[in-house]
């Protein structure tokens, strides 16, 4: 890949990972202490049963989609170190490339089709 289309597919994922952070915020603080790490929110909707029950709810529903996006921010940074070690579009498990369909198609791909399997 050359070093314009390497530019703007960091440029990419750099956008992406703020639009990430950004979607996390709605619903978790940021762990200052730890970059890239969130701490969802727990509601206070009330002190009645349902309000507490709804709450819970809410909270752990709001854990999985931290879960989510913590590990694609995690992803795109992993991308973005193999960028500045030149060794995008390489696969993380077997070294081999990656095709590069799959790497337009999925830009923050780390594993070559086989290996994603
Ligand atoms: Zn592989």
């Amino acid at each position: 890949m050359d070093d314009t289309s390497l530019k703007e597919t960091k440029e990419a994922l750099l956008k992406e990972k703020n639009r990430l952070a950004d979607e996390l915020l709605t619903i978790a603080e940021k762990n200052e202490k730890i970059a890239d790490d969130f701490n969802s929110r727990f509601p206070n909707w009330g002190d009645d049963v349902d309000s507490n029950a709804a709450e819970v709810d809410t909270y752990s529903s709001r854990l999985g989609i931290e879960r989510n996006l913590e590990s694609m921010i995690k992803n795109i940074n992993t991308v973005l170190e193999k960028i500045d070690k030149g060794t995008y579009g390489l696969c993380e498990k077997c070294g081999g490339p990656i095709q590069e369909a799959r790497i337009k198609a999925f830009p923050a791909a780390i594993y070559c089709m086989k290996c994603s399997k």
